[in-house]
């Protein structure tokens, strides 16, 4: 059952939708897709940037939902669900444009005279969105605006822990869109299972491994193109040599951030062994002084549902009986499903705290002896969505940055970019193989479409009927190729000449 995570009120439950329901949802945004691909991205962005101004005036409607679903912080909730709408929807309105939705293309005239060509990206049709309950509004914008913004409509099946969080963004941007465009269906796995049955053209799927594993077989097996963003165990690599003022700020950031509960959230510090006692020391002074509780300007909300504060009590418990040292933290507050940021150092690889995702705000430490080392950790970890390096030197760091096999790196930074749509994000191994944003994710939501118009009224000289000429032509462009040109100055004569006889032939003469 929900309940609020800050003092496990329960919450109101949301109905489930019922597979014929999803049914008629997903024929209603068909047809309502109908005249909305026909409208400029002009016009479409327009109607978009009513609702965006529309939800940055409401602004703090969201960030109540998010805190009675979630328990986010506000302040969280204000830069993660809260002021994102009209500035990405406009990053976005930049994606789409620079991909160009209908794009000449020049043929080489001397192969090609007289033929124009042109790709069009088509829409898929009716974008079915599976989303997480981590950014319940954030995780929205690189699926829902890139679905709209190139013609598609969209059936979002939100998280069961945050379902109205994300219908209350659903809403209005329906308000403005053509009715039926977008609509949104509740209730859990089953839920989304069913969404994937209901016709939907394609599927943007945000959620755990497992699952996506699960969703990606299906689409496959109907053969609907699926995009999949899974889960991440990012770790951070601590060099002996870096700032360890901001190195210290930076992880606690990208660890805590959201009680730790993102993809892109560092879950590991690996550490140069010469730096590691002073980092591990001024993490925890660092640690010690946050403040966890619901107030507006505290920095630790609780954990979002049961199932996850469960995971990151028994990932920590296990951990500290296999030998890690519980630097600060290790026990839930006690009260709601706030747990306090906690430091494990000395962990070993066997700890679930290395190996699995834990999304909570729990940093494992790992001491290492080079840098090398930490390299060979991250290329061995099971997921591979990101990784930060953290060093004074630049210049290492762009090397080792390549030597990094995940989707993002990040030097003296990490995994802000998350919501930059101009800026891919995916990942390698279990964190699959899904792009979200930039020009590069537009596939899932777009089909190419190629329109050759030719003017010419010759026949091409390829044609039937065939006849020695053409042999002779064949070899020569072969032999071309090869740079063998004694013959090449015979092209342009056979090709007349064969012109001449395919006119002749349709003509009613057969040579
Ligand atoms: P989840 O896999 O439990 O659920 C995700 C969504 O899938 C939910 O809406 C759920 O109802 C639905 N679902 C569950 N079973 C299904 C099935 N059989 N068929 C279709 N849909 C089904 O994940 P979660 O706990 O909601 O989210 C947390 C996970 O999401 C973490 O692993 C996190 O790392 C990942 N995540 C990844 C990214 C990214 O960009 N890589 C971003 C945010 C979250």
């Amino acid at each position: 059952m929900r309940a609020s995570p800050i003092d496990l009120r329960p919450l109101e439950a949301v109905p489930e939708t019922s597979p014929a329901a999803i049914a008629s949802m997903v024929e209603r945004a068909r047809a309502a897709s109908g005249s909305w691909r026909e409208r400029s991205l002009r016009d479409r962005a327009a109607i978009m940037r009513r609702a965006a101004r529309s939800m940055l005036g409401r602004r703090d409607e969201v960030l109540a939902l998010a805190r009675e679903e979630m328990g986010k912080l506000e302040i969280e909730g204000l830069f993660h669900e809260g002021l994102g709408h009209l500035d990405l929807l406009n990053g976005w309105v930049g994606v789409v444009e620079a991909a160009g939705l209908r794009r000449r293309v020049r043929l080489n005239p001397l192969k090609f005279g007289g033929k124009k060509a042109w790709v069009e990206l088509v829409p898929r049709g009716v974008v079915g969105v599976i989303a997480p309950w981590n950014f319940p509004v954030g995780n929205l914008y690189r699926s829902v605006y890139p679905a709209l913004l190139t013609g598609n409509g969209v059936v979002l099946k939100p998280s069961e822990w945050t379902p109205r969080t994300s219908q209350w963004f659903a809403d209005q941007l329906a308000a403005e869109l053509p009715d039926g465009l977008l609509s949104v269906a509740h209730g859990a796995g089953a839920v989304g299972a069913a969404l994937i049955e209901a016709g939907i053209d394609t599927c943007v799927f945000t959620g755990s491994p497992p699952t996506g594993r699960e969703v990606r077989v299906r689409c496959a097996q109907l053969g609907i193109p699926s995009s999949a963003e899974l889960g991440g165990k990012d770790a951070a690599i601590v060099l002996a040599d870096c700032d360890l003022d901001r190195t210290v700020a930076g992880v606690t950031h990208w660890a805590l951030s959201n009680a730790g509960q993102a993809c892109g959230a560092i879950e590991i510090a690996l550490v140069e062994s010469a730096v590691a006692d002073r980092f591990v020391e001024r993490l925890k002074e660092a640690w010690t002084g946050l403040r966890v509780g619901p107030g507006r300007f505290f920095d630790l909300s609780p954990l979002a549902n049961r199932k996850q504060f469960d995971l990151v009590v028994a990932q920590v418990d296990e951990a500290r009986a296999l030998g890690a040292e519980v630097v600060c933290g290790g026990q839930p507050t006690g009260e709601g499903l706030f747990y306090p940021p906690t430091i494990l150092d000395r962990c070993t690889p066997e700890m679930a705290v290395v190996r699995d995702e834990t999304f909570g705000p729990v940093l494992a430490v790992v001491r290492v002896e080079s840098a090398a080392e930490a390299v060979r950790q991250v290329n061995r970890s099971r997921y591979g969505l990101g990784a930060s390096i953290w060093t004074r030197d630049l210049a290492r760091a762009g090397k080792l940055a390549r030597q990094l096999d995940v989707g993002i790196v990040d030097v003296n930074n990490h995994s802000f970019t998350g919501a930059i749509p101009e800026l891919p994000w995916s990942g390698t191994r279990a964190s699959g193989f899904g792009i979200a944003n930039s020009g590069l994710s537009l596939l899932t939501f777009v089909r190419p479409r190629t329109v050759v118009v030719d003017a010419g009224s010759a026949p091409d000289p390829f044609w039937m009927p065939y006849d020695e000429t053409l042999w002779d032509m064949g070899n020569l462009l072969a032999d071309a190729q090869l740079m063998k040109l004694g013959g090449a100055w015979r092209i342009p004569f056979l090709w007349r000449r064969r012109v001449r006889r395919i006119r002749e032939f349709f003509a009613g003469g057969t040579g």
